[in-house]
């Protein structure tokens, strides 16, 4: 399987060596060159496969260019019962009739963004192995992508992070799980800031060439495509737990900021998984609500981007939608090229055409959108009701799937966190007195002693840690 860009290179790429990019030369980003589709035999001989198998055997129809032994010891070593919890990986719960969450948040960091973020880990470490290189990860973080990456890199071999967060701003919770590693190649830099400032020292950084070639510079974020192929592998594990033959159909409801979780059931779809609809849910940021109600994508200021109690869905552009809108336009690189680089560039918003509108349907996807009032509302309903605790991004899903569940078409919501990153919405749901269990290991978690760095914000002073810490 070869990788060619949103914007109309048509350069093909092998998976090892688009793995450690992020965007394509020409600034589109990479998909397959067609999604391979899976027959019904086999799409029935993965229905009694074990999590880690079906990873192997959904990753192997996209990577030919590791041998499939190492692939298969690749994926048995990141989904372990140890690192998620269960043998299942993934387990439903059940929450009323019709409708049931899919566990994703039972890895170390207790958000959905482990389950991509744990193999990345492995394949950086293996590949990077193999070409005997080093790679640096320099990232910014308000929260959950910059603990998922560290606890995904701490250890690897052949891999440092750098990760900038903003100096006593995020949750004490989110502070101590990335603060509290003491692993050596793992670097927490707490910049005088606010996630803005860091946001803009990775750009900068990134921007001078000679410096990013010199300490090798990569990153980790969500437009990469091995994150998004690993997520892939959910939705099959999804569908086959809530079904009992491959002649059902499901729909999936996921709580949305970047559009890589759901984008990775628009692959699943296209592959062939009988996937009904795939709802897009959003809270106040609703950029994705508005272009699948309208047919209008608005990019947002930072004045018009609210701070909400789901901050993980808090964004001004989703900056994986390029990939569905590249698919939805017959993959005219051309044409995406047009919407994304320019029309964005100088007036922030595009309209697509009726037609191609009309075509969103064919697709699956349908939205809606989720507020603080019903976030609330819907843990409450949830853990009167059924006995069962969300958190606020889950509970934004759970909003929204409720209102489009429809009868015989089993309902699955992405439960993307665990109540107990979030205990100060939780409280406010439900009063003092219920508490958010967290896992046993993480008791402890906010007095472990705490390795940071503080740095002012800026640019010339962040290099320098690099260069100091980084042998050339
Ligand atoms: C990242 C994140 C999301 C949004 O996922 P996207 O892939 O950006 O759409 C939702 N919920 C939680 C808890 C997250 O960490």
């Amino acid at each position: 399987m070869n990788y060619i860009s949103t914007r109309g290179d048509q350069t093909e790429r092998r998976f090892c060596e688009i793995l450690l990019e992020g965007l394509a030369p020409d600034g589109g980003l990479y998909l397959p060159v067609a999604y391979p589709r899976i027959d019904a035999a086999t799409l029935a001989r993965w229905r009694g496969l074990s999590y880690p198998d079906l990873a192997f055997e959904i990753l192997s129809r996209y990577i030919d260019d590791i041998p499939a032994d190492d692939l298969r010891a690749l994926t048995r070593k990141t989904y372990t019962a140890d690192v998620f919890g269960t043998e299942a990986i993934v387990p439903l719960k059940p929450l009323e009739p019709g409708l049931c969450l899919e566990s994703l948040s039972n890895g170390p960091t207790l958000a959905f963004k482990d389950m991509a973020m744990q193999l990345l880990g492995h394949l950086f470490e293996y590949e990077l192995g193999r070409r005997g290189e080093q790679l640096n990860i320099l990232g910014a973080t308000s929260g959950d992508t910059g603990s998922a990456a560290e606890y995904a890199m701490r250890g690897k071999a052949g891999v440092r992070v750098f990760m900038l967060s903003p100096h006593g701003r995020m949750s004490p919770f989110q502070q101590a799980q990335m603060f509290s590693l003491q692993d050596e190649n793992i670097h927490n830099l707490a910049v005088e800031g606010v996630f803005d400032d860091c946001q803009d020292i990775v750009k900068a950084v990134s921007n001078d060439l000679a410096f990013k070639r010199a300490y090798r510079i990569g990153t980790v974020n969500s437009i990469n495509w091995a994150r998004l192929l690993a997520q892939v592998v959910y939705y099959f594990a999804g569908y086959f737990q809530a079904t009992t033959s491959n002649d059902e159909q499901v729909s999936f409801t996921v709580p949305s900021g970047n559009f890589g979780n759901v984008c990775a059931g628009h692959v699943a779809r296209m592959m062939g998984l009988p996937v009904k609809h795939l709802v897009v849910a959003t809270n106040e940021n609703n950029v994705l609500e508005e272009f699948f109600r309208t047919g209008t994508y608005r990019v947002r200021g930072s004045s018009e981007t609210w701070e909400t109690s789901s901050p993980s869905m808090d964004i001004s552009k989703a900056s994986n939608f390029e990939r569905f809108v590249f698919d939805l336009l017959g993959r005219d690189g051309a044409r995406t090229k047009s919407l994304f680089g320019d029309a964005l560039r100088c007036e922030g918003v595009f309209t697509v055409s009726p037609e191609e509108f009309a075509r969103i349907q064919g697709y699956g996807f349908q939205s809606g959108r989720s507020t603080h009032t019903d976030r609330l509302q819907t843990i409450r309903a949830t853990y009167e009701g059924q006995g069962v605790l969300i958190d606020t991004h889950t509970a934004d899903g759970v909003k929204v799937a409720r209102e489009l569940c429809e009868d015989g078409v089993p309902m699955i919501v992405l439960e993307t966190a665990l109540p107990a990153k979030f205990e100060t919405t939780i409280a406010e749901a439900l009063g003092p007195d219920v508490h958010a269990p967290r896992p046993a290991a993480l008791a402890d978690l906010e007095s472990r002693p705490k390795r940071f760095h503080v740095v002012p914000a800026d640019t010339a002073v962040v290099q320098q840690y690099v260069r100091d810490h980084v042998p050339l």
